[in-house]
């Protein structure tokens, strides 16, 4: 073999493997060899699963020699967030209050891909409880950009992001509440989808805020994204959010082209203070879709500059609820002898939350107590409902929206630390499609001067993934973003 095989996109790997040319153990062989060569210098793991993954890779050899039940993703070897339950690995959720916690049970989404063959490589850094933009509140050490290893690769999906950029696995999931797999997608050059609401089942998913999250893949290009959707979309009951429709095949219609689709930009995503580098790529990227027959058309999302304060009421009121569980008796940290139930609690998630966590948790509290639950609470649901009907009549005119991910490229580590509503003001053009609950990918669509990627953001209408990979793949195949990769 000439390419190294950790360079392998998922459906380039499964050509092989099912040609027998390379087997599931040699892959996994090989991106172990990356991660043992590049993982001193990224952390992008929190744990790595050596041991289960060869018994994995081994079996998905025995699956490809038989021919039998095959899958795109038999013998692929996939990196998990660590907020993500799998049985019998730790998954911490990067917090000291999971320290240790092994699930005895797998989240759908890993019993799907188990269930298909992947080989899981281990469990992904991220900022505590998915709580963070740059992974730098992971109690457990930050994650670095492999394009420039002073700067965020994101967050909080940052630990899968990187692993994916770095050839670290072939492709990642990572959850996303408010930006937590676009963002860092954008900053670490891949592709990553936040599907519609209630595409992917949260079975197993540890809770940020329950009505914003999703998981979805982080993966080399648009194909792969498809093909980790495939794998992990459709109704589940066990997570009565998850919708009960048919899924579609969203490989099969990528190569349709944009002849004639109307794609949306909304003058309230190009604003004063975002990256000029920023601004030029995605306008060009608009022209590329545009040259390939799409047609873009202004649009208004008018209540966008409510969003932030929206999402930071709303997921902060839910995180004070869904945190609650850990109280210190059930799993993870105890505080050590404690005077009495109080004190156990009290002292129990003093010691295990992180700063940012505490800070979420007093916000979300707020919000939700008596006297104020109608000014902040009640007030940002109203709001939310606004923020959807603007996507919904945006809709009306257009099959597609397109916007930058973030308003600057990777910033430098510690940036933004003690600033939490710099750190905050990141997630801008991201929070939004939360709110709304609508599908968005982002992709790379050009670099800053200093060399970092830029991310070109596709939203779609609800359920409507397959518009959104359409324009993306199209986009993709008229440029050469993809062929770049971080150097070593
Ligand atoms: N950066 C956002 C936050 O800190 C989004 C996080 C996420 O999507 N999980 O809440």
């Amino acid at each position: 073999m000439t390419t190294e095989l950790w360079t392998l996109t998922i459906h380039e790997a499964h050509a092989l493997l099912k040609a027998r040319t390379i087997s599931a153990r040699e892959l996994l062989d090989a991106v172990e060899t990356r991660v043992a060569a590049v993982e001193g210098e990224i952390h992008a793991y929190l744990t790595l699963c050596r041991d289960a993954a060869r018994a994995q890779a081994d079996a998905a050899d025995r699956r490809l020699r038989s021919g039998k039940d095959l899958s795109p993703l038999t013998g692929i070897p996939i990196a998990l967030k660590d907020n993500l339950c799998t049985t019998g690995v730790k998954t911490t959720c990067a917090s000291k209050i999971l320290e240790g916690f092994v699930p005895p049970y797998d989240a759908t989404v890993v019993e799907r891909l188990r269930g298909q063959g992947a080989v899981f490589v281990g469990k992904t850094n991220m900022d505590e409880f998915a709580m963070g933009s740059s992974t730098e509140n992971s109690a457990f050490g930050g994650t670095k950009n492999p394009w420039d290893r002073a700067r965020i690769p994101g967050g909080s999906s940052g630990g899968s992001a990187s692993a994916v950029a770095a050839d670290e696995c072939t492709a990642a999931l990572g959850s996303d509440t408010g930006g937590s797999i676009r963002q860092p997608a954008a900053c670490c050059g891949i592709v990553g989808l936040k599907p519609t609401y209630g595409r992917v089942s949260r079975y197993g998913l540890m809770a940020f805020a329950s009505s914003l999250d999703q998981i979805g893949p982080l993966t080399k290009d648009v194909t792969d994204c498809a093909w980790m959707l495939n794998a992990i979309a459709g109704h589940d009951s066990s997570d009565s959010t998850s919708a009960a429709l048919p899924c579609p095949d969203f490989s099969s219609g990528l190569g349709r082209g944009v002849r004639g689709l109307r794609v949306g930009v909304p003058k309230e995503y190009f604003i004063p203070g975002m990256d000029w580098s920023v601004e030029e790529a995605v306008k060009a990227a608009i022209a590329v879709l545009e040259r390939e027959g799409a047609v873009p058309v202004e649009v208004s999302l008018p209540h966008t500059e409510y969003a932030v304060a929206v999402y930071y009421l709303l997921a902060t009121a839910e995180a004070s609820s869904n945190l609650a569980r850990y109280d210190g008796i059930r799993y993870g940290h105890r505080a050590k002898a404690p005077a009495d139930l109080f004190d156990l609690y009290a002292r129990s998630r003093a010691e295990g939350f992180g700063p940012e966590v505490k800070r979420r948790i007093m916000l979300g509290t707020y919000a939700l107590s008596s006297g104020y639950y109608d000014a902040y609470y009640a007030k940002a649901q109203h709001v939310r409902t606004l923020i959807a009907q603007d996507f919904r009549r945006a809709f009306e005119q257009v099959d597609v929206i397109a916007t930058p991910t973030a308003p600057t490229p990777a910033f430098r580590l510690g940036e933004k630390t003690q600033d939490p509503l710099q750190m905050y003001l990141s997630d801008i053009f991201t929070i939004s499609v939360n709110l709304a609950g609508v599908p968005a990918l982002s992709m790379p669509c050009g670099f800053s001067p200093d060399g970092l990627p830029i991310g070109l953001q596709l939203i779609g209408k609800t359920f409507d993934e397959e518009t959104v990979l359409r324009a993306a793949f199209a986009y993709e195949q008229a440029t050469e973003w993809k062929t770049r990769k971080p150097e070593f």
